[in-house]
Order: structure tokens, then sequence, then C-alpha cells
């Protein structure tokens, strides 16, 4: 993985000058490799075809033996009548999605995902996994220090490759009357922007592309791994609907034993309108965002050694977030029924087997 951060900071200087033409795709699959576990890859774009050749698409990975992949090339459709067919569906497949970088600042998400892209096997139902949820995001950075120890995405996509600029507001949709507007460049933030709109910035084409892979797929459990500040209460946290925190709760117990890191639990409400979690909660998938600490947040500091950090090393954070999907996907599990058990097989048993992996010393 040592290459991997190399490969990473050249990328970006490239993307950056190459801004209006690249794709997604592309820059995604140079930074990881898929391991024998992953069936098939497709792009974003097979989901919503406006985003094909884009800055903005990028692959899905899909992990497991189930037959029955996607919709491809399916009509355009609303996600609520995918949903109604959805519900009828007799599947009995076990599919879990777990989406990161839709804030590319937060990497420990997307290097916890190409872990499970690298490493893992899954029988018994199927695993998506979008690791680079905004590809857009990573390829720009707000930060002009000269000489980043690291050099990383931002929180939002890159204004060169949207449509236009921001407007001088935003409202996610579906948000109560009573919250007030967001500031226009929010339009830009992926997960502001759920369930999405096929018509609308390319931020919210993603958004809508991802929640339609979701319900095409009958996913049942879906995590977004996230990263917050220092000072957030979100940081170490699962937060998820009031009708989910039971599922929640009995995975922060497992969490916590075998990471010896206290995790608490945040209920949310309204005022999350537009974030992941709550509106494909809406589409009856399980749906949780997990955050851990990002010692670099809130301004994005590059001077801050996130790899070895005293705080929050980077190793501690990928091997949370990969127990934290072991122990959601168990959890949720619990409660739906009749369903056929998903087996992750090739997550990390100890901090010390990523820490081989981030720094390029693994044993094969
Ligand atoms: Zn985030």
């Amino acid at each position: 993985m040592r290459k991997f951060f190399l490969a990473w900071l050249v990328l970006l200087g490239l993307f950056v000058s190459q801004a209006q033409t690249e794709d997604g795709v592309a820059f995604v699959m140079s930074e990881v490799k898929a391991g024998e576990g992953v069936e098939k890859v497709l792009s974003l774009s097979a989901f919503l075809s406006s985003l094909e050749g884009t800055a903005f698409d990028t692959p899905v990975f899909f992990l497991g033996d189930s037959p029955a992949l996607h919709v491809k090339n399916a009509p355009e459709r609303s996600i609520s009548e995918e949903t109604t067919e959805k519900q009828d569906s007799s599947s009995t497949d076990y599919t879990v999605a777990i989406v990161a970088g839709a804030h590319a600042n937060e990497i420990a998400g997307s290097l916890a995902a190409y872990w499970i892209i690298e490493h893992c096997r899954v029988s018994g139902g199927k695993l998506i996994v979008v690791p680079r949820a905004n590809a857009s995001a990573a390829t720009w950075s707000t930060s002009k220090v000269a000489a980043p120890i690291l050099h990383y995405g931002a929180r939002l996509s890159n204004p060169a490759h949207e449509k236009g600029p921001d407007p001088g507001f935003f409202i996610p949709f579906d948000a109560s009357e009573s919250l007030p507007s967001l500031s226009g460049q929010e339009v830009r933030n992926l997960n502001r922007q759920y369930p999405g709109d096929p018509t609308g910035n390319y931020t919210s084409q993603i958004a809508y592309a991802i929640t339609r892979l979701l319900v095409q797929n009958h996913v049942r459990t879906a995590l977004d791994l996230h990263e917050a500040s220092p000072g957030s209460s979100l940081a170490w946290s699962i937060i998820t609907r009031p009708e989910y925190l039971d599922v929640a709760a009995l995975a922060v117990l497992q969490i916590e034993e075998e990471t010896e890191k206290s995790f608490h639990l945040e209920s949310s409400r309204d005022e999350f309108a537009g974030y992941s979690h709550w509106e494909w909660g809406k589409l009856g998938i399980r749906a949780f965002l997990v955050e851990t600490l990002n010692p670099a947040q809130p301004s994005d500091d590059p001077t801050i050694d996130q790899i070895f950090n005293d705080k929050a090393p980077l190793v501690e954070r990928v091997f949370i977030h990969l127990c934290t999907v072991k122990a959601l996907v168990a959890s949720a599990y619990e409660e739906l029924g009749d369903l056929v058990a998903l087996n992750i097989e090739g997550l990390p048993s100890s901090k010390e087997e990523v820490q081989k992996w981030l720094l390029g010393i693994e044993e094969n």
C-alpha cells in the first residue's frame, strides 16, 4: 500500500490539470486491485447513463455468488416504483452495501473499503462495495500547503466538474420547512443529496445512481463510512434512524469488545434530510452512518500526520471501520429472519495486519 499513497499523491496533480475530461472509474481503479473475491465490477453509470465518462463515474465491486446482480439499461423509473417492486421480491439473499468516500477527505472509510475489495471473499449472499462514492471530490483539495504529509481529496465535489456555479443556498430534498437552508456549496455535498435526482447536478446524480443501485439489488443493510473531527460529537459513533437503533446497539457492544474503543449511538432526525442513512432508511434499508475520528479535520490540515497520529492513527481508524462492518452485518442479520447468512472471510483480526497492508509490507 505504500505504492498506493504515492500513486494517490501523483494522480491528484494529474487530475487537477485534466479535471474536465478524466473518467472517475479509471482513477479509482488505479488505486485498488480487485482480489479473488470480487465477482464483478460495474461502473456506477450502469445505474444512470448520464454519469458515463465523467469524473463522477466510479466503480462498484460485487463480491459473492448470488446470480442476480443488477438490472442494466433498465427503463428510467422513479425510486419509489422500484421500491414497490423490491417489496414484492421473494429474494432470500442477504445483500449488504458498503459505501465510502462520499467525503474524500475522510480517508479511513475508503481504505477500509479497499481492504474488503483486495482481501475478502463472500458466501451466502452478496456484498456491494463503492469505495469512492464521490470520485470527483477525490481529485482536488482545498488546502494550499506546498508540502503536505499526505495529499487527499475534499469534502465536496470538484467545482470544475460540476454543471454550473453553486446556488446562493441549498435545501436538501424532502427537508422539513422548519429546517434552515444550507450554504450554496452544500449542493456539492453528496451526503446532503440523497435520494438524488437524475436530472439534477452531477453530485445529485451520483446520489440517485447509488440509491438505485441499492434498490435494484435488494440491499437489506447499507453502511456509509465517514470520519468526523475531534471536536464533533459524531466521532466514534454509529448514527441511524430510530427504528434501527436496536441493531446498532448490538453492534456497538461487539465493536467495543473487539477494539476496546468506546463507541456511541446517535438517533438521526429530520435535520438529517439528504443524508444517505436517513433517506435509504425510508426505503426500508437498515442504513447506518459510521464515523471514526479524523485528526486533520475540520480544516483538513495537511501538516497533521494522519498515518502515525498519536490520538487516532490511520491503522486504528481503518481497523475499526472494518470491525464495524462485521458487527453491523451480523446484528442486522439477526433481525432479518429467514435469510441465508452472509459470510465475509478475510476481514483483519488485528490492527497489525492492517498496518502491514497500509505500509506495503504485507506477506502474501
Ligand atoms: Zn463525512
